[in-house]
């Protein structure tokens, strides 16, 4: 099974990703990790990205594709993959059809969540991580059973993006507004686009996806 969520920044896409990865086996790929990963690593890639991710705008096409063909590959062909980020354009939406048709996949579901751009913001600025296993938290929404220890790994130690501050936020919402937004018709055309509301507790969401993606 192949499938993307999509979303505006914030919108729950990680937090949903990793579910369904726990509960399915599928693989999350996530362009954003990928390039985090690179702009650590100072790869050429990264060094490229990083002033563009700080200021919220986005990345070139044929770089998050060749990122997203080269993970594809790694993985084999017969595991499930959860496309959390990428598409994001018009060109990368083709992009992607070349690349599935390549490694003989085809896409069984569009998942858009459906969030309140009055949210986002909330949400975005209150987003931390687990430094050590990645998990996803939030200051009011998501904390630790335990205060500053990680539910999955037990590390003490939590990260934040340099991303996430109110003025690069809004720079991505209108990213997404103009480029993302205008991808859905597309897969419209296809029949396989679901909506889901995104303002629900995270449980809720889970919940709703998990029974597209039974319906087939
Ligand atoms: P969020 O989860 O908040 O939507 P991501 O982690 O997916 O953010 O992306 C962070 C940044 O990485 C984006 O603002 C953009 O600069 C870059 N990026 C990630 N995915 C893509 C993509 N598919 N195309 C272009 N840029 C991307
Ligand atoms: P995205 O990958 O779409 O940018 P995330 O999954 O990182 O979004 O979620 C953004 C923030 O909102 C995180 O701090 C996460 O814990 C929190 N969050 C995700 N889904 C919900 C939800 N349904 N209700 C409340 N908070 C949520
Ligand atoms: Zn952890």
């Amino acid at each position: 099974m192949n499938i993307i969520l999509l979303g505006p920044p914030g919108a729950g896409k990680g937090t949903q990703a990793t579910r369904l990865v726990e509960h399915h086996g599928m693989r999350q790929l996530s362009t954003g990790d990928m390039l985090r990963a690179a702009v650590k690593a100072q790869t050429p890639v990264g060094l490229k990205a990083k002033a563009i991710m700080d200021r919220g705008e986005l990345v070139s096409d044929e770089v998050v594709s060749a990122l997203i063909d080269a993970e594809l590959t790694a993985m084999g062909d017969h595991v499930g993959a959860i496309f959390d980020g990428y598409p994001r354009t018009a060109p990368q939406a083709g992009q992607l059809d070349e690349i599935l048709a390549g490694h003989g996949r085809k896409l069984d579901h569009v998942i858009e969540l459906e969030v309140d751009e009055d949210a986002l913001v909330d949400r975005i600025t209150g987003r931390f991580t687990c430094a050590n296993c990645g998990e996803g938290y939030h200051d009011r929404y998501k904390l630790p059973a335990v205060e500053g220890v990680c539910d999955r790994c037990g590390s003490t130690e939590f990260k934040r993006r340099p991303d996430d501050n109110e003025e690069t936020v809004r720079t991505r919402m209108a990213e997404y507004r103009a480029k993302t937004a205008p991808i859905l018709p597309i897969y419209e055309a296809r029949g396989i686009v679901s909506r889901v509301d995104g303002m629900a507790p995270i449980g809720e969401v889970t919940a709703a996806i998990e029974g597209i993606l039974a319906k087939r």
